[in-house]
């Protein structure tokens, strides 16, 4: 059988990270990835994520951001690819509610530089959206967007041109624990042995470790392009991402990247997936009435027709926050899931800090409140 230092269960947008960090440690890394690099099966796919630092979720975030921003910097540079694009956000929002509130608190605690807007000011400034009467909108010049596929492909290059071993069309169908404490893992008839093992399997946690499996929900999640002829949602014309809270709904955009499109849809709404393997990829109607309204109301200048989506999943756990840790009494296996449909622009920090956990090294104390102990099993 095989060995190495650490396995990794795959890799997407945490795997690919972890693998590229552990293999920069010169750590032996056997990375297994049921389907093809960067592919549309799972979480990681749709051309955009959103990155931004005042963090309306919980504060103690924003250190990791941090660590997240200078390690996707540095991705960047080193892939010689615009991975990361600074377009800004603005995030639009009641006064007082949840969002904006929480957007100023990280930001004050954090002293980040954030523009606020109220609603004259945001209708000065962006005469292309029309949010409701009495939002306000809160910029922060230094978020922007991340090339999603490209980033998982940047980290799958970097781990291999450092030496890691990575599988596709490799499917891990169990893993457990040997009797001096290593891990054996079976993937498609093969075996292979690690003195760690990091499970990073987005929305098939659970088959994996069906212990944790009433602790994560998955959801369906639609991503939908709009027709849109017009220049000024376009990036080249400063056009920022988006995220607007309104009272039918929590939906996001991004500038349009390419001529005659523009990216739109909705982060809150619930549709539960009883098996990730089976997730309906076809859009209705149903699924694009509610972010068509929001763009007839919201971005006068985008038609409400749809050209084309994209379908993915959200892992959500009970409170909406990631969930780093290991299973009792395995602590040589780090789990990193119940990403909550908001965990791709911490995949840097993430991917660092459990090939940091895989290998002996110091675990962070900023990501002690991503504990599953918090949860009653
Ligand atoms: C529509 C949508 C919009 C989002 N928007 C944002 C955003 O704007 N900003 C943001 O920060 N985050 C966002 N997110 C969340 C973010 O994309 C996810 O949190 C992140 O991509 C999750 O990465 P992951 O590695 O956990 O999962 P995945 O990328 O799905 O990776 C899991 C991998 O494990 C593999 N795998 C599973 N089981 C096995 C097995 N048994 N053997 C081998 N391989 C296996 C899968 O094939 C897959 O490649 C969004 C998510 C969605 C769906």
């Amino acid at each position: 059988m095989k060995t190495y230092d650490v396995i990794v269960v795959g890799l997407g947008g945490m795997g690919s990270a972890a693998c590229a960090q552990a293999a920069r440690r010169g750590a032996r890394v056997l990375g297994l990835e049921r389907f093809t690099p960067a592919h549309d099966r799972g979480s990681s796919h749709g051309e955009t994520r959103i990155i931004r630092r005042a963090y309306f979720e919980h504060p103690d975030y924003v250190p990791l951001l941090h660590e997240a921003y200078r390690l996707w910097d540095e991705l960047a540079e080193a892939s010689g690819r615009p991975l990361f694009s600074r377009c800004g956000l603005l995030m639009i929002g009641a006064p007082g509610g949840e969002v904006i509130s929480g957007v100023q608190r990280a930001a004050q605690e954090h002293r980040l530089a954030i523009d606020a807007l109220d609603a004259a000011a945001l209708r000065a400034r962006y005469g292309m959206i029309r949010p409701a009467p009495g939002m306000m909108g809160l910029y922060e010049a230094d978020a922007g967007f991340l090339r999603v596929e490209e980033c998982v492909r940047a980290h799958l290059a970097q781990a291999a041109a450092r030496g890691a071993e990575l599988r596709f069309g490799c499917a891990v169908r169990e893993w457990r624990r040997m009797g001096d404490g290593s891990v054996e893992v079976t993937a498609d008839g093969e075996r292979f042995a690690a003195e760690a093992l990091i499970v990073t399997a987005g929305p098939w946690t659970a088959s994996l470790l069906p212990a944790w499996a009433g602790r994560l929900e998955v959801r369906r999640k639609v991503q939908l392009w709009f027709a849109c002829a017009d220049d000024r949602y376009s990036a080249a014309t400063g056009f920022p991402a988006f995220c607007a809270d309104t009272s039918d709904g929590f939906y996001y955009g991004f500038p349009s990247i390419r001529p005659g499109e523009i990216k739109i849809a909705e982060h809150s709404g619930r549709q539960a997936v009883s098996d990730a393997d089976s997730l309906d990829r076809n859009v209705d109607a149903a699924d694009t009435a509610r972010v068509a309204r929001f763009v007839t109301e919201f971005l006068p200048g985008v038609s409400p027709r749809v050209q084309r989506h994209s379908v993915c999943m959200y892992t959500m756990s009970p409170d909406g926050q990631f969930v780093v840790d290991s299973p009792a009494d395995c602590a040589n296996v780090h789990v990193a899931c119940g990403f909550s449909g908001h965990g791709f622009k911490f995949a840097t920090v993430i991917g660092d800090e459990l090939a940091a956990r895989a290998l002996g090294g110091g675990s962070r104390e900023s990501m002690e409140f991503l504990r599953a102990s918090r949860f009653a099993c």
